[in-house]
């Protein structure tokens, strides 16, 4: 892990073509290896008659086939390499938007680099001292926070940093007593979630705790929502964009609004929604690994839009950047008030109760929610009513009581037009 942070820490300041030419070098390795450990690619090569040495450049990456979520659904193991020893692979689960669970795998060097090393140095941009404290506000009940905390504990804690973690569902207001006593350096959470903690500091004359820094994801960040954020809390926000197949794709450095690509372990293309090609300015992001031999997913769509982010950031940054994330924002719902929330959130609020077998959560014109639910038929340790309410609650917390919020049971939810089970709508 030391290795690998001490080698992100040097390519970092490469020249851009420097950064190419090892982007290259390590996306020749991982098609080679592809063509040959993963179905999928094996099979691909055979049908465009394609071998390693015929990937030699970037541009070569279009002899490839984009991918895309449906497909990884449909046939997952057809990506997964025949080769290496599963049981030490790395394992993550989303169940996105969609609702359908999507298991993504990592081999134990990628997943080092992806999860700690990529992270590390994102986050030593901000100057953290030995031992910064860092809350962390998750998507978790307040229940399961605590046994959250002592699962992600490793050896470090304590150490190399401190770290608290807070339910996104309590009412932030609950949070400024326990932010005062732990006075955090750093702030990890969704941008949704520090508005309403700023609207509740509003009434202090004297802030009751000052951080160095807020660290965001998950949700979409526009530029006003980040000075009112930044002006509130007298400190900067970064933001981080990534995905659950990939991790951490690209940040935000303490000097620019762009965001740098983690060009050592990612390449982006940015493509023509419509017809597949290279997109000059904006586009749908394409990601390809240049690290993961467990699924190594080439030319994978996200489904999210960005824009290329021409010259040099202020820091010197060699890693090449783009702009604007402006997400899936058919997926982000309006809450006035409070702007706009994240799908991520809000599935994770409903994953929460296990009897819960289909909902979908759909905003009303007067922008009201009604949560439609399915329930398991063998499950009766609580009522139906009891269930309702606890939904109800949980909603109600996460959108603050902005707007109303009414559950339904109902005996089934229709699939989309699109064949897809959407959760989350609007009618
Ligand atoms: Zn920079």
């Amino acid at each position: 892990m030391l290795y690998e942070l001490g080698f992100l820490l040097r390519s970092e300041w490469w020249s851009k073509a420097q950064l190419r030419r090892l982007q290259v070098e390590r996306l020749r390795e991982i098609a080679a290896f592809a063509f040959q450990n993963v179905p999928f690619y094996a099979r691909k090569a055979k049908e465009l008659g394609l071998s390693a040495k015929d990937i030699q450049h970037v541009d070569d990456l279009n002899r490839l086939p984009l991918i895309s979520r449906d497909e990884l659904l449909r046939s997952p193991e057809d990506f997964l390499s025949c080769r290496g020893q599963r049981n030490l692979w790395f394992h993550s689960k989303t169940s996105g938007t969609t609702g359908e669970p999507l298991d993504s795998y990592f081999d134990p060097y990628s997943w080092i680099v992806a999860k700690y090393a990529l992270k590390m140095r994102r986050v030593m941009t901000l100057k953290p001292r030995l031992g910064s404290r860092i809350a962390i506000i998750e998507a978790y009940s307040a229940e399961a926070i605590e046994e959250h905390e002592r699962k992600q504990r490793t050896l470090w804690d304590g150490v190399l940093f401190n770290r608290k973690y807070l339910s996104v569902f309590d009412p932030p207001g609950t949070h400024l007593e326990i932010l005062e006593r732990f006075r955090p350096d750093f702030i990890y959470g969704f941008p949704s979630y520090f508005k309403a903690l700023a609207k509740e500091l509003e009434g202090f004359s004297r802030k009751p705790f000052q951080v160095k820094a807020l660290m965001t994801s998950s949700e979409l960040l526009s530029n006003s929502s980040r000075s009112s954020i930044e002006g509130c809390f007298g400190s900067k926000v970064q933001d981080v964009y990534g995905s659950t197949e990939f991790k951490e794709v690209a940040w935000q450095c303490a000097k620019g609004n762009g965001y740098h690509i983690n060009m050592e372990n990612v390449m982006v293309e940015l493509i023509d929604e419509k017809t597949g090609a290279p997109a000059s300015r904006e586009g749908e992001i394409v990601l390809t690994t240049l690290s993961n031999r467990a699924m190594p997913l080439l030319r994978y769509r996200t489904g999210d839009r960005a824009r290329w982010r021409e010259g040099d950031c202020p820091c010197g940054r060699g890693l090449v950047m783009i702009d604007k994330i402006e997400g899936r924002i058919a997926d982000y719902l309006t809450i006035p008030g409070l702007g706009q929330i994240s799908p991520y959130a809000m599935t994770m609020a409903m994953e929460q109760f296990p009897d819960i077998k289909k909902y979908r959560i759909v905003q009303m014109p007067d922008y009201s929610l009604e949560i439609r639910i399915v329930r398991d038929d063998g499950s009766r340790d609580v009522t139906v009513d009891q269930r309702l309410q606890e939904i109800k609650e949980k909603m109600d917390l996460l959108i603050r009581n902005k707007v109303p919020v009414c559950v339904t049971p109902v005996a089934e939810i229709p699939i989309s037009e699109t064949g897809k089970h959407c959760v989350i709508g609007k009618e």
